[in-house]
This record gives C-alpha cells, structure tokens and sequence, in this order.
C-alpha cells in the first residue's frame, strides 16, 4: 500500500484536504471506533452515539462514492484503543506512509505519531481547513507578547477575512466589540418567547448506533432515547437556519442570560457540527455578516455572534497547541477537592446547579455562561482538583473535543493556568447568578446571604476564595475592587462566613447539599 489515509471521529469534512492526492488502486482510508475513546472520559451517551453515527454516516458516502476504506467498528470490538487498531492495519497492509490531518487532541496525536514510529512508517500531517487560522500562524502572532489577549487576535483575523470591515481597515460601525451591549437579563418578565429546536428522526445508522451505545455503555451518564445533534452536514444546516432566521436577533442581548427550564434559549446549537466539521465557520461567520447587511439582524448581535467563533474559537484553538502537554499539568491554585457526586446527577438543592447539570445529562449542552459561572464557578471556589473538573468537562458535552474544552475550563473557567486564558479568575457571588437568571427565585438559598441556614453556597465561597487567595491577586489590577469589599468585612464576619463554609462542604461531602 502506497499511502493510509487516517479520518478521526472530529474530522468528517467532506471537503478535507486528505483527499487531494488519492490513488485508489494503492492508498486507503482508514476509520476507527475503539472503546477507549468512549471511556478515557465517562463521556455522555449522546455524546458518543453522536460521534460514531457521523462517523459511519460519513464512511457510507466514502464507500458510495467508491473509495477504499478500512472501518474498525465498535460492534466487532477488535480494538481497546487507537495505537491497536492503527498498529494491526500498518502490520497487515504495510503502508510507505501514514497520513493524517492534524488532531484535535493532544494525546491521540501522541498516540498516531509513538505507533508510526515503532512501526517505522512516516506520519504526515495536514493542515485542519476548518479552521481560520493555523497553530503556526497564532504562534507568530504571541511570540514576543508580554500578555496575549483575544481582542487583537479577532482583530488580526478581522482583517484578514475581511469580516464586518469598512475599506479594508476599519470595523463596521466604527466599533470592534459591541460586548457591553450584549449582556441583558430577561428580568422579571422573563423570555418573551423561546425559539424552537429542531430533531431528527433517526434514520438506520442512528438507530442502530442508539441501541450500541445503549448496550455496551449502560452504565455511562446521560439518556439515549432520541440522538438531539445533526450527524451530517444537511442537518447541521439545517440547525444553522434555524438559528439565524428565529434566534440570530437576540442572540448578542441575552447571550448570557439563563431561565428556568429554558436550556437553549436564543443560543445557536453549532458547535457540535462545527467541532465534528460539518459547518464550516467560515460559512456560518458570513452568513451571520449578510443577515446584518441585509437587515435582519442588529450588528451587536452579528458582531457578538461572530467573536465567539472567529474570535474566541480560533483563540483557544492557537493557545492549546502553544501550551501543550504543559497545560494539563498546571494547578495554579493548588485546587485538590474531589468533584461533587452531584455533578454526575444534578441533585442539589442549589437551583443554578441543578438546572444546569440536569440538561446536560439531558441534552449533553449547556450554554457557555452556564458552564463558565454556574458549573465552572461553583468547581472554581469550591477548589476542585482542576483535572476532575477537565474531566468532567470532556466527558459531558457532546462538543467537548479537548483543543477547544482544555483551555475553556483549565483556563478561562479554573485559572489552573496562573492567567494564559484570563487575566483574572471569572469568581462572583450568588448575586451575579441572581442577575441573570430567574434560579434563585426558585431557590432555598438566598444569595444575598453569606451565613446562615439560608447561605447561598456560591456567596459563602465567593468570600472564602477570596480571603485564601487574597496574596496572589492582590497585584491584580481586576481584582482590586473585590478584595477591597473583602478587606470591609470585620474579623468576626470573616470567621463566621469561614465557619459556614466548612459546613457547607461538610454537606457536600456527605452528598447533602
Ligand atoms: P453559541 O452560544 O451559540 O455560540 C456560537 C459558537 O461560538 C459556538 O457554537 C462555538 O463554536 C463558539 N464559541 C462560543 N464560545 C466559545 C468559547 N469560549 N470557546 C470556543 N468557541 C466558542 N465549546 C466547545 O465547542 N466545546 C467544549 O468542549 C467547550 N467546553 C467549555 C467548557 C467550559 C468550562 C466553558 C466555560 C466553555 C466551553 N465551551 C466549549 C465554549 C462554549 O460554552 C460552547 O462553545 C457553547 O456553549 C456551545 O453552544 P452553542 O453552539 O449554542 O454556542
Ligand atoms: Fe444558585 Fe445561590 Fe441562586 Fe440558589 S441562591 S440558585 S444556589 S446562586
């Protein structure tokens, strides 16, 4: 065999470079479903049915369109692992060279390159063109940079694509960021109203991939009656239309508002289809651009829209391949708390806490400020050791891929980096939760309250993280003005909200809160 052509489970791009040079009497494509990429991580069923039926989705039109494909399927189960499964096909068909495009995880690529090399076959790797910048470009760009910050990436990449810009240089409305706009709650009144949400009938390959993961990962968290993500490109379209005709508007307005029972709310359900690539964002970024040319959607909630993906996407994208192996390491805080069982459950009595875990064991999704100041806030000040959390991350979102998950939670979410992701840890009290959510209305604690029966635990550790980590952030410019509240706090109100926290976790350890 002159060439294998390795596909992973994130790389369904139809339009990929791996198959510009194909000779199909001596090269072959190559696909894999092993177990351990299911188990390294309790993942969620919804997340890896969603994974295998795109996968096998996608091998059928490779077999359609006559290309040669080895399909290592989980229901045969030959394999534990990728290394196997690549190791057995380099030994039986002997390939010059292994080619592969650039993964979306660290540790595969590891494993990939460690297998080639003991076979002593060449790994080559290709550019990812679902992305709009590469691990090279970013490096060149933070090279020399005191402090990286996204706002001058976006801008770069602005520039480059010639996104929402006026004659070349200048951004559209005189503004590169309109995120003070974008911050609303539904106050009192709540969503006036909620879009729909499309589904699927599953189809044969679904069904049969339902009843797989059913079977072989029972015991995995989450439900599996009904697949709820597109597993092909016409149905991520489809998904993409739905957001820019019922939600687009909205969007940048209550992007971080949350409300009971309300999961999706106005946000857009892509980013599983972008990570598995089946929208490109290149597409999705500037048909966001002529919906606001043509009218029909304000330029704060296009701008606001468009920075998650051209900006912050491709930002943490650059970050993970600057900073790893390292960055899985990192324990900036020296966080060692074990993760809350209720994380696998949602059963608390913290409404925000509840909400948010229960329809991700639902859905596999919650929206980025319920992972960023619910989940990731409450594991944040209650300490937890920052690899469980990044565990728990990877394992429950049906688009965690790790390029994009690690630096979301180790970084932006954990400070465990000591600040590459943000220039300050993202800490508040039940207060901000307050603000921006109806939870607390429906709530038994007040989050007002520090101590007391009715504590707010988020209030209680907001206090306490501070007063323990006051020494490293005193030179934090951001910090300064809660420290300073800190500092107001009498001896006796410290020790008091302190007492209230041992307690509290006290209750947590004996799953009781
Ligand atoms: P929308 O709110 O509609 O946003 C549109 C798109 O912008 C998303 O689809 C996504 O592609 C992109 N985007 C938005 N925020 C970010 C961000 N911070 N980083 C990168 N892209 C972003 N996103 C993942 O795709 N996979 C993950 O595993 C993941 N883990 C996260 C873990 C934590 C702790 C946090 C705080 C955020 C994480 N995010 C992750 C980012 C974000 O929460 C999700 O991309 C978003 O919630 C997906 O929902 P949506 O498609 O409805 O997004
Ligand atoms: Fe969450 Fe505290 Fe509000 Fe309850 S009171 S919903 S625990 S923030």
């Amino acid at each position: 065999m002159r060439r294998l052509y390795l596909i992973l489970g994130d790389q369904l791009d139809r339009d990929s470079l791996i198959f510009n040079d194909v000779d199909i009497e001596n090269d072959c494509f190559w696909m894999a479903e092993v177990h351990e990429e299911s188990t390294h991580v309790w993942s969620h069923k919804q997340r890896i049915a969603l994974f295998l039926s795109g996968m096998r989705h996608f091998a059928q039109e490779l077999r359609e369109k006559g290309l040669p494909l080895w399909y290592h399927s989980l229901t045969d189960a030959k394999f534990d692992n990728l290394a196997e499964a690549l190791a057995h096909t380099i030994t039986t068909e002997q390939p010059q060279e292994v080619w592969c495009v650039r993964p979306g995880d660290y540790r595969v690529f590891e494993s990939l390159v460690n297998t080639c090399k003991q076979y002593d076959v060449p790994f080559k790797q290709l550019n990812d063109q679902h992305f709009l910048s590469t691990p090279k470009e970013f490096k060149q760009w933070a090279d020399g940079k005191k402090q990286l910050r996204l706002e001058y990436w976006y801008r770069e990449l602005r520039k480059k694509y010639q996104i929402l810009m006026e004659d070349n240089q200048m951004p559209l409305g005189g503004k590169w960021n309109y995120d003070q706009s974008n911050r609303k709650s539904f106050k009192k009144e709540g969503p006036k109203s909620v879009p729909k949400t499309l589904s699927w009938q599953a189809d044969e390959i679904t069904q049969t991939v339902i009843e797989l993961v059913n079977e072989k990962f029972s015991d995995h968290p989450g439900t599996l009656d009904q697949l709820h993500w597109p597993v092909i490109p016409a149905q991520a379209e489809q998904a993409l239309v739905r957001f820019f005709e019922d939600c687009l508007e909205n969007f940048g307005d209550y992007q971080d508002a949350m409300w009971m029972d309300e999961p999706f709310l106005n946000h857009s359900l892509i980013s599983s289809a972008l990570n598995m690539k089946l929208l490109h964002p290149l597409q999705v970024i500037q048909t966001a651009e002529y919906y606001h040319r043509e009218k029909k959607a304000p330029l704060e909630a296009v701008e606001g829209f468009i920075r998650q993906i051209l900006g912050w996407r491709e930002y943490v994208r650059g970050l993970y391949w600057m900073h790893m192996p390292g960055w899985l390491d990192m324990n900036a805080l020296q966080a060692n708390q074990d993760l809350p069982d209720f994380y696998w459950t949602g059963e608390t009595d913290m409404t925000c806490m509840s909400q948010s875990i229960k329809q991700t064991l639902t859905y596999g999704y919650a929206h980025h400020i319920q992972r960023l100041m619910v989940t990731g806030l409450f594991s944040l000040m209650y300490g937890v050791d920052p690899k469980k959390i990044h565990q728990w991350y990877l394992a429950v979102y049906v688009d965690a891929v790790e390029w994009v998950e690690l630096p979301n939670t180790l970084g932006m979410s954990q400070y465990s980096d000591n600040g590459i992701m943000a220039s300050k840890p993202y800490v508040a009290s039940g207060n901000y939760i307050n603000k921006m959510s109806n939870y607390c209305k429906n709530c038994r604690f007040k989050p007002s309250e520090a101590v007391g029966d009715d504590a707010c635990p988020f209030t209680t550790l907001f206090w306490t993280f501070l007063d323990t980590h006051a020494e490293t952030f005193k030179n934090n410019p951001r910090m300064g003005f809660m420290l300073k509240n800190l500092e107001r706090k009498t001896e006796k109100e410290i020790a008091d909200i302190k007492a209230q926290a041992i307690k509290i976790r006290h209750s947590i350890a004996q799953n009781k809160h």
